[in-house]
C-alpha cells in the first residue's frame, strides 16, 4: 500500500512555483519570530486531545465547511465531498511546485488529501479531488507519513485540501509530535472554510495558504457546485486566517516560518472576479499580505463544456491583474 501513496505525487502541481520571487526584504533578523511550530505549544498546556474531540464530533453531524451537510460520517454517511471519516491521501512526497518560500532547498512535505467539498468543473486534479482516488489511511499512519517528511528534510507539512479531514489530520500531528515533529503544519486550500473549524486549528496551523477562487455568487454556483456561498465564507476565512498568523515571516534562509500567504488563480473572462478580490484584500488586510497571482489555469476536466473557461489565460489578462493590484497598493505580489 505505501508504494501508492506516491503514485501521482510528481504530477500535481496545484499552483505554479515562484522560484522568481525572492523576499529580502520581509526575511527576519537573528531576533525574529520563535521556528518552532505553534502546535507544540498548544500540546504542552494540554489543549490538543480537545481540539481532536472537538473536530471529531463534527463527524456526527458534518458542518466542517459551508456545505452544511449534516451527515454522520462516524456511520458511514458521506456528504458532498464523498469523504468518510476514514482519511483518505493520494501522495505524500516533498514537493517543489509550490511558492519558494515553502520550497526552499529541500521543498515542501506535501500530502495530497483525496475528495474535496468544492468540486469545481475546471478541477485540475479531478482524479484525487472527485473521483477520489487514493488510499484510506490510520490518523497514526498519516502521523508517521509526516515524520518521513520530516526527515527527507521537507520544511513543512503541506496539507492539500485538508478542510474535510481537519479531525483526522489533527489527530495526527498530535500523535505525531510524539514521533518528534517539529515543522510547521501549511493549511493549503481552496478558500471554502467555515469558521468554526478554523478557530478550531488557532495554535496548530501556522502558515495558512488559501486560494481565493471567486468574489461573485453568481460565478461560484455555476462553476462550483452550486457554492453560491463561497464568496461570503472566503471572505470571512481570509480574515480569520490573518487574525491567527498574521503576515508572512520568513526566516533567514527564506523559508516561511509563519503566516498567510494568499493565491488567486485568473479565470478567463473575469469570472474569479480577480479586481474585486485584490480591492478587497487591499481594503481588509494589510498592504503587504503575500499574494500570488496565478495565470496557469487550463480547461481540465468538465471546462470545455463551458464556453467562458473553455481556454486558457492571455497575457493581457495576467497583466491587467498586475496593473490592479498595483492600483490598490498591494506591495508583496509573488512574481
Ligand atoms: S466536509 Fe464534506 S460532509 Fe462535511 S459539510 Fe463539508 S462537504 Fe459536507
Amino acid at each position: 500500500m505505501e508504494d501508492s501513496l506516491f503514485l501521482m505525487s510528481s504530477a500535481l502541481s496545484l499552483s505554479p512555483s515562484s522560484s522568481r520571487f525572492r523576499e529580502k526584504a520581509f526575511l527576519e533578523s537573528k531576533e525574529g519570530p520563535k521556528e518552532y511550530p505553534s502546535y507544540l505549544e498548544l500540546e504542552k498546556k494540554a489543549m490538543l486531545s480537545e481540539r481532536v474531540e472537538k473536530l471529531y464530533s463534527i463527524y456526527e453531524n458534518c458542518h466542517l465547511c459551508p456545505r452544511d451537510c449534516r451527515v454522520n460520517r462516524k456511520e458511514g454517511q458521506v456528504g458532498r465531498c464523498q469523504a468518510t471519516s476514514r482519511v483518505k491521501i493520494s501522495s505524500a512526497t516533498p514537493n517543489f511546485a509550490q511558492e519558494s518560500p515553502l520550497v526552499g532547498k529541500s521543498g515542501s512535505g506535501a500530502i495530497f488529501f483525496s475528495n474535496c467539498g468544492l468540486r469545481s468543473v475546471y478541477s485540475q486534479d479531478y482524479k484525487i479531488s472527485i473521483e477520489g482516488d487514493g488510499v484510506e489511511i490510520s490518523d497514526q499512519r498519516l502521523a508517521e507519513e509526516m515524520i518521513k517528511l520530516q526527515k527527507k528534510g521537507c520544511h513543512n507539512i503541506n496539507l492539500v485540501t485538508p478542510t474535510h479531514y481537519a479531525p483526522n489530520i489533527v489527530s495526527a500531528i498530535q500523535k505525531a509530535i510524539s514521533l518528534g515533529l517539529r515543522i510547521p503544519a501549511v493549511y493549503n486550500t481552496r478558500g471554502y472554510e467555515r469558521l468554526e473549524t478554523l478557530q478550531l486549528l488557532d495554535g496548530i496551523i501556522d502558515i495558512y495558504v488559501p486560494e481565493c477562487k471567486y468574489m461573485d455568487s453568481e460565478e461560484a454556483g455555476k462553476y462550483s457546485a452550486e457554492a453560491y456561498n463561497y464568496p461570503h465564507h472566503a471572505k470571512l476565512a481570509l480574515k480569520e486566517m490573518y487574525r491567527q498568523v498574521g503576515d508572512l515571516k520568513l526566516n533567514q534562509r527564506g523559508i516561511a516560518i509563519r503566516g498567510l500567504m494568499v493565491r488567486h488563480l485568473i479565470l478567463p473572462n473575469r469570472i474569479a472576479g480577480t479586481e474585486k478580490f485584490l480591492k478587497f484584500v487591499a481594503e481588509n488586510l494589510p498592504k503587504t499580505t503575500y499574494i500570488n497571482i496565478m495565470d496557469n489555469y487550463k480547461p481540465a476536466y468538465q471546462a470545455m463544456e463551458y464556453p467562458k473557461i473553455a481556454r486558457g489565460i492571455r497575457r493581457s489578462e495576467y497583466a491587467e491583474a498586475i496593473k490592479w493590484a498595483k492600483k490598490y497598493g498591494l506591495t508583496r505580489i509573488a512574481r
